[in-house]
């Protein structure tokens, strides 16, 4: 999650939070199936949303959206529509995507595996 979270950081995590009311840019715990592990995200789409992410540019519905300090990544290109109850996160650095457990390469989260969200 650089630059703006970096490994060996702490972060105080809500538990008890509203899994269904996360805004975007929330920072959260959430919970992969694939490596049964947990991993630091931000909430980039919310249900039924359409999320496109073409040459370092968000489209949230086909809205232009400004990422501030999010290390961009020109060649991913995606478009996808959230169900009910999904989420679409991403990590803020994106260079190595390949290598990142987000909605890029696993596609959209569930609500249930939201565990936590963080305060800073
Ligand atoms: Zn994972």
């Amino acid at each position: 999650m650089e630059p703006n979270f970096f490994p060996g950081e702490f972060y105080l995590v809500k538990r008890k939070f509203n899994p269904y009311l996360l805004e975007r840019f929330d920072i959260v715990i959430v919970h992969c199936d694939k490596h049964n592990s947990i991993h630091l995200k931000r909430i980039i789409g919310i249900y039924s949303e359409k999320i496109s992410y073409k040459k370092g540019i968000l489209y949230i519905n086909g809205k232009k959206i400004l990422e501030k300090n999010v290390i961009h990544n020109k060649n991913i290109n995606i478009s996808i529509i959230l169900a009910e109850n999904e989420y679409f996160v991403m990590s803020d650095n994106r260079e190595n995507y390949n290598f990142n457990c987000d909605s890029l390469n696993t596609g959209p989260v569930k609500v249930d595996h939201v565990l936590g969200k963080v305060i800073i």
